[in-house]
């Protein structure tokens, strides 16, 4: 199987010149936590396959909403026709999102999703008729997604150097560090004296700039960098005063992740437009949306009340089978009370980490926001001066502990974990135990 995929299967992420021998593992099922590949070796999914088997693999309930829809329904154009799952799911998202939050459009993935909300956004100045305002706004390291537009937003030079004559126009104030914050700071109980950047960044170009894009609380590719409520509060009001619309791509943070609904309410914001995917179908099926207020799509009214276009779908816009997953999963939500059940989970999580790193060397600081843990190694804990990227250590751990049977996520110097909700006591100390072998046999 190996063999066959190397022949004719591009994986683009994993094939890179400074990677080592690439051997994609082959995976055959997955049940609960765990997957195992065709021979038979079981690893522990600990990264929730990135972000989106929320309930881990092979769920009863959404496969059975899943096999439901797709005897009744498996698609349909979503021009000028339209079915219950999609209507059910704009429903429900509405009533859970943050306030004022009120119209949806559907899309294929996280991308997608921010693709839109750029469009929106730009769209939006133009049809107010004010300022042209072309320019957006993205913090440093940012990660939005991989097509055109979403690249620009991005700000990890890995990925958006090669395309630069392609991108849009974007300013990347500074972002928040709070593990080696200039400001010597604690993301617990600063100012978010880092916005400083963002400010000066708005308060100069304002008139230019059509809307700010952030990770609410985590930025994840950065470094799994979670910062102070602060920093949303104060960019909320910034965006208030000088009219610019802010999108939070909660692609990767949404669906109760940093251990509330989104992570907009941990700062009790609200954006202007929201981007959801990933966890949405729990690890289903690709699917999106970018969530509106009214003020952005009233917009799109003239004074006769008659709809400007706004020209944005993709053949499988609102699939019926993506829609009746995604309700399942919100479902799921609800009556099995898992926001709640993950502020208790991730209590544990916290505490058993903090327990297994306790006497390992060379760790900078362990970060932790609900069901995402990050351990960030330096190679000087005084300093925090970190090991050279050039050593890939994280990439080392990572390999190590997928030997030994748990699937964690390497980010430089850092090794992460985001097990799918449904991951017991037992699970977690496992996944643990397997965590903290590899980095000791990692250091050596
Ligand atoms: N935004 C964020 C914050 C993400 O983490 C990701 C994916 N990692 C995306 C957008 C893009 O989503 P997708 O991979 O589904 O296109």
């Amino acid at each position: 199987f190996q063999e066959k995929d190397l022949k004719y299967i591009w994986h683009p992420c994993s094939q890179m010149k400074d990677y080592e021998t690439f051997l994609p593992i082959v995976i055959k099922r997955g049940e609960g936590v765990f997957l195992e590949d065709i021979n038979g070796k079981k690893y522990l999914d600990a990264v929730s396959s990135w972000w989106v088997n929320l309930f881990g693999h092979s769920n009863q309930r959404i496969n059975d909403a899943l096999y439901n829809q797709a005897n009744k329904l498996e698609h349909v154009i979503f021009s000028n026709f339209s079915h219950e799952p999609a209507i059910a799911l704009a429903e429900r998202i509405i009533n859970i999102a943050p306030k004022g939050l009120s119209k949806v459009i559907f899309g294929d993935n996280g991308s997608s999703a921010v693709e839109i909300a750029l469009k929106l956004s730009f769209q939006y100045h133009q049809q107010i008729g004010k300022i042209k305002k072309t320019k957006f706004v993205a913090l440093t390291g940012a990660y939005h997604g991989e097509t055109i537009g979403a690249l620009s937003v991005g700000g990890v030079d890995l990925y958006n150097k090669i395309y630069k004559p392609l991108l849009l126009d974007v300013i990347r104030p500074q972002g928040p560090d709070c593990f080696r914050c200039p400001y010597g700071r604690n993301r617990n109980n600063c100012n978010a004296e880092c916005f400083e950047h963002m400010e000066k960044t708005v308060e100069e170009q304002h008139e230019e700039i059509t809307a700010i894009i952030i990770e609410p609380m985590v930025q994840a590719a950065a470094g799994m960098k979670i910062y102070a409520v602060k920093y949303l509060k104060k960019l909320r009001k910034l965006c208030d005063e000088y009219n610019i619309n802010l999108i939070a791509d909660e692609v990767a943070v949404g669906f109760g992740r940093t251990g509330e609904m989104f992570a907009c309410n941990h700062a009790s914001i609200s954006p202007d437009i929201m981007c959801v995917s990933k966890g949405l179908t729990a690890g289903y099926l690709p699917l999106s949306l970018t969530i509106m207020t009214d003020k952005i799509y009233d917009a799109f009214y003239d004074e006769y009340h008659t709809m400007k276009a706004f020209l944005h779908s993709h053949s499988y816009s609102g699939n019926p089978l993506g829609c009746a997953v995604a309700v399942e999963t919100l479902k799921i939500f609800e009556e099995e009370n898992i926001i709640k059940k993950n502020k208790i989970k991730s209590k544990l999580l916290k505490e058993k980490i903090e327990e297994m790193i306790e006497d390992i060397p060379c760790v900078g600081e362990f970060r932790q926001i609900g069901m995402i843990g990050a351990i960030e190694l330096v190679k000087d804990q005084r300093t925090k001066e970190g090991f050279d990227w050039r050593k890939r250590v994280g990439y080392q751990i990572y390999k190590i502990a997928v030997k030994k049977g748990v699937l964690l996520r390497p980010l430089g110097n850092i090794v992460y974990f985001m097990p799918p909700y449904v991951i017991n006591d037992h699970e977690i100390d496992f996944m643990l135990q397997i965590a903290r072998d590899s980095i000791l046999e990692y250091l050596g």
